[in-house]
C-alpha cells in the first residue's frame, strides 16, 4: 500500500514536474520569438533606412506618376489661359472694334482672392503645387466671367447695328468744298496762347455762315449761344448713344436746341468766329466714352486707304503752309 501511495506521489512529483517544464519551455519560445521578432524589425528598419522596399518604390513610382500627371495639368492651364488671352484681343480688337466700342471693365475683376481662400490647402505635401494650380484657375474663371459680360454686351450691339450704323458719327460736318485748312488733332502749339496744348478736335477753316450738319443720329445735349472771346464761342454738343458725342464750335448760329433729335446729315448751325479764335473756322471734337478720340478716323468710313493718305497729306500740307485763318481752340 505504501508503495503504492509512493508511487502515487511520485507520480503526482512527475506530472507536477511535467507542467513546470511546459511553462518554462513555453516561456523560452515566447523569448526567443520576441527576441526574433525585436531582431527583425531592427533589421528591417536599418534595410529600410538603407535600401528601398518593395512598397517603398510601388509609392516613389506612384509619387513620380503625380508629378507628371500635374506637370500635363499645369501644360494644360497654361494653354487655356493663352487661349483666353487670344479671345480676349480678338474681343478687343476685332469684335469690340467692329462696333466702335471700348474695352469692357468690370471693376475688381482682375483682384486675386485673399489669401485665406487657400488656406485649407496649407500645411500640406502638395500646397506648393496646390495652391499656384487653384490660383491660376481662379484667374481664368474671372477672366471668363469678362468675357461673357463683354460677349452679352456686342450680342446686344449687334442687335442695335442698324442704329449704331447711323449714329456714329461718320460724315464730314462741313461741305468739304468749302474747306480751306484742316489744323490736326493731338498736341501743337496754340496758334492764339503760343503753348503746346492738346487740341482735342480737328479745325475746319472754313468762311463764316458755311452749314454745319450733324455727323449721326443724336439727340442734341446741350448748346451754347453767348458769344464769348475765349473758350469754344456758340457750340452744340451732341449725344449720339453707343458712348460718342460730338461737338460743333465757334459757331455763328445755333439752329436747335436740347432734346431736339437730328438725323444725320442735317443742318445744325453755321459755321463762324464766335469764342477764342484767330480766324472763321469750325471745331470739331468727337469724344468716345468722354475722351476726345481723332475725328478724322471717323469721316467717310467707307473711305480707300489711298484717299486716306491723300486726305492726311493734305492736312500736312496746310499745317506747314499756315493758312492766314489760323485757328485757336
Ligand atoms: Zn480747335
Amino acid at each position: 500500500m505504501e508503495r503504492n501511495t509512493d508511487t502515487n506521489s511520485s507520480r503526482r512529483q512527475t506530472s507536477g514536474d511535467t507542467y513546470a517544464g511546459y511553462r518554462l519551455r513555453t516561456y523560452r519560445l515566447l523569448r526567443k520569438a520576441l527576441v526574433g521578432f525585436i531582431l527583425v524589425s531592427i533589421v528591417n528598419v536599418a534595410f529600410s533606412y538603407f535600401f528601398y522596399t518593395p512598397k517603398m518604390y510601388a509609392i516613389n513610382r506612384d509619387n513620380r506618376e503625380l508629378e507628371i500627371k500635374y506637370d500635363i495639368l499645369r501644360d494644360r492651364i497654361s494653354a487655356a489661359q493663352r487661349k483666353i488671352s487670344e479671345i480676349k484681343h480678338r474681343d478687343n480688337y476685332v469684335y469690340r472694334s467692329l462696333f466702335a466700342v471700348d474695352t469692357i471693365s468690370v471693376d475688381g475683376v482682375y483682384a486675386p482672392y485673399p489669401d485665406s481662400k487657400y488656406e485649407e490647402l496649407e500645411g500640406d505635401l502638395y500646397t506648393s503645387v496646390m495652391v499656384p494650380a487653384w490660383r491660376s484657375l481662379d484667374d481664368m474663371a474671372r477672366r471668363l466671367y469678362l468675357e461673357s459680360v463683354s460677349l452679352d454686351e456686342l450680342q446686344q450691339l449687334s442687335r442695335n447695328k442698324e442704329q449704331l450704323s447711323t449714329a456714329i458719327p461718320a460724315v464730314w460736318p462741313i461741305d468739304r468744298t468749302r474747306l480751306k485748312s484742316i489744323d490736326h488733332f493731338g498736341w501743337r502749339t496754340h496758334p492764339l496762347y503760343r503753348r503746346t496744348i492738346f487740341h482735342k478736335g480737328i479745325d475746319l477753316g472754313c468762311d463764316v455762315g458755311n452749314v454745319v450738319f450733324a455727323t449721326g443720329d443724336a439727340v442734341v445735349e446741350s448748346i451754347d449761344t453767348r458769344s464769348s472771346r475765349v473758350g469754344y464761342g456758340r457750340q452744340i454738343l451732341l449725344d449720339h448713344g453707343f458712348g460718342y458725342k460730338t461737338r460743333y464750335a465757334h459757331l455763328n448760329k445755333v439752329l436747335v436746341k436740347p432734346g431736339d433729335k437730328v438725323v444725320r446729315g442735317q443742318v445744325i448751325g453755321e459755321s463762324g468766329r464766335s469764342g477764342g479764335v484767330t480766324g472763321p473756322h469750325l471745331h470739331y471734337e468727337v469724344l468716345r466714352a468722354g475722351q476726345p478720340v481723332n475725328p478724322i478716323n471717323y469721316f467717310d468710313r467707307n473711305m480707300t486707304p489711298e484717299e486716306y493718305i491723300d486726305l492726311m497729306e493734305n492736312i500736312r500740307q496746310a499745317n506747314l503752309e499756315k493758312f492766314d485763318t489760323a485757328n485757336a481752340e
